[in-house]
C-alpha cells in the first residue's frame, strides 16, 4: 500500500467511525427517540429566531470557506469510497459502498417510519408507554459473564461482571496484555464477545445489527493514547469535523465548537494544526472531538501514555470536570501514581479476570 494511502486510513479511520455514527434508529428506544425528536424540534423551533450570534470573534471565512457542510460530508464519503482498503479498518469490517447505501436506506426507511408512528399516537392521542428496560435507568454499562477469547481456549477476558452507573468516574487498571483495550473494543463492539452480555446506553451491544452500530457508538466519546487527530486540519477542523459527520447545522455548529476548544481550554489555539501543539493540547483536542457531539459516555484508552506528568495531571483534571458536568467517564490507565491520586472507583484487570473493583481504590491494592 502507498505511503499516503496508509496515511489516509489511519486518520480515516476515526472518520468512518464517526461517518458511520449517522445512521438513527433502536428498536429498543423507539418511544424514548420519538419523545426526544418532539423535544428537540420543539426547541429547535424556539430557538431559531433568537440565534443570530456565532459565539466566536473571528472571521467566519476563516473556518468556514473551505467547508460548505454538505460538500464536506459527500466528500469524506468519497473519500472513503476511494481510498480506505476494504474489508479491514482495524477490526472493523466495513464494506464502505454497501454500508453507506444500506445506512441511507435503514435512514430513510426508519425516518419515515418513525413519522408514521408519531401521526399514529398523535391520532390516537395516547402514548405508549416506554418499554422497561432489564436494566435499572441509573445503569450505563453492564457486562455479564462477558468473555472474549480471539484464540480458541485462551481468553484474553475471561467471565467479567461489571456494572457502571450514569455519571461514575470509573478507572480500568491492570498490566499490559490483562485485557483493558479488549473491554474497550467490546464496549464499542469492534469485537463481539465469545459468551456473555453486554448493555451500553440501553443498547445490548452484542445482539446490535450492523446497521444499527453507529447508533451504539454515538453513545461514547472516545480517545486514545496517540490522540489520533487529523493531521491536515486545524484544531477547530479537528473538532467540527465530528460534528459535520453527524450533520449538525452549521449554525449550532459554530456555537458547539468554540464552546467545547472553550471547555478543554484551547479557545485561542482553534487556527492551529496539530504538529503545532503539545501532546497534551493535542490529546485535549482528541478530548474536545469525543465531547463535541454530547456522548454520554466518554472512553478514554490510556489517554495520558503519552504525556508528560504535568500534562497528565492536566488531562485528569480535565476528565475529572468533564465527569463533574454528568458525562459518564472511564479511563484505563496503568498510571498508579494518579490512580491512587483521584480516590475514584478503580477496577483492576490481571490476565483477563476482574480481581478488585474499589469504591475508591488505588492501583494495586490486592497486592
Ligand atoms: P491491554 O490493553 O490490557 O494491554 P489487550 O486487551 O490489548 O490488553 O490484550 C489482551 C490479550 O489479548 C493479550 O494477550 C493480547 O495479546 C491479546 N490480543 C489482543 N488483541 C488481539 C488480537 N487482535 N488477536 C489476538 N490476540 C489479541
Ligand atoms: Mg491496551
Amino acid at each position: 500500500m502507498a505511503k499516503r494511502e496508509l496515511e489516509d486510513s489511519e486518520e480515516l479511520r476515526a472518520a468512518i467511525d464517526d461517518l458511520n455514527k449517522k445512521v438513527a434508529g433502536d428498536p429498543e428506544r423507539e418511544e424514548h427517540i420519538l419523545r426526544m425528536e418532539e423535544t428537540e424540534e420543539h426547541e429547535a423551533e424556539s430557538r431559531r429566531p433568537a440565534e443570530t450570534e456565532d459565539g466566536y470573534d473571528l472571521p467566519e471565512e476563516e473556518f468556514t470557506e473551505d467547508y460548505d457542510d454538505e460538500i464536506a460530508v459527500k466528500n469524506f464519503e468519497d473519500r472513503i469510497n476511494d481510498t480506505v482498503p476494504m474489508g479491514g479498518i482495524g477490526d472493523i469490517v466495513i464494506s464502505s459502498d454497501e454500508a453507506l447505501r444500506e445506512d441511507r436506506e435503514l435512514r430513510g426507511a426508519e425516518a419515515s417510519e418513525r413519522r408514521t408512528r408519531r401521526e399514529a399516537v398523535k391520532k390516537e392521542g395516547f402514548r405508549r408507554k416506554r418499554r422497561k428496560g432489564k436494566h435499572a435507568d441509573d445503569v450505563i454499562i453492564s457486562l455479564e459473564g462477558v468473555s472474549k477469547s480471539y484464540v480458541k481456549g485462551v481468553p484474553a477476558l475471561n467471565d467479567v461482571n461489571i456494572t457502571i452507573k450514569k455519571g461514575e468516574f470509573v478507572f480500568i487498571v491492570g498490566d499490559s496484555g490483562s485485557g483493558k483495550s479488549t473491554l474497550i473494543r467490546l464496549l464499542l463492539r469492534e469485537l463481539k464477545p465469545t459468551t456473555g452480555s453486554i448493555w451500553v446506553n440501553g443498547f445490548q451491544v452484542e445482539k446490535l445489527r450492523r446497521g444499527r452500530i453507529p447508533k451504539l457508538r454515538r453513545s461514547m466519546g472516545i480517545v486514545f493514547q496517540d490522540f489520533k487527530l487529523l493531521k491536515d486540519r486545524n484544531v477547530y477542523e479537528n473538532v467540527a469535523f465530528a460534528q459535520r459527520i453527524i450533520q449538525v447545522p452549521s449554525r449550532e455548529m459554530k456555537r458547539n465548537v468554540p464552546d467545547i476548544l472553550a471547555t478543554v481550554g484551547l479557545a485561542g489555539k482553534y487556527k492551529a494544526r496539530p504538529n503545532e501543539l503539545s501532546g497534551g493540547e493535542q490529546q485535549r483536542v482528541a478530548l474536545a472531538r469525543a465531547l463535541v457531539n454530547k456522548p454520554p459516555i466518554l472512553l478514554a484508552d490510556e489517554p495520558t501514555g503519552n504525556l508528560d506528568p504535568r500534562n497528565t495531571i492536566e488531562i485528569m483534571k480535565l476528565l475529572e470536570k468533564i465527569n463533574k458536568d454528568g458525562t459518564t467517564v472511564v479511563v484505563v490507565t496503568h498510571n498508579d501514581k494518579i490512580v491512587n491520586e483521584m480516590q475514584k472507583r478503580v477496577i483492576t484487570i490481571k490476565k483477563g479476570v476482574v480481581v478488585s473493583d474499589e469504591e475508591t481504590g488505588g492501583y494495586g491494592d490486592e497486592d
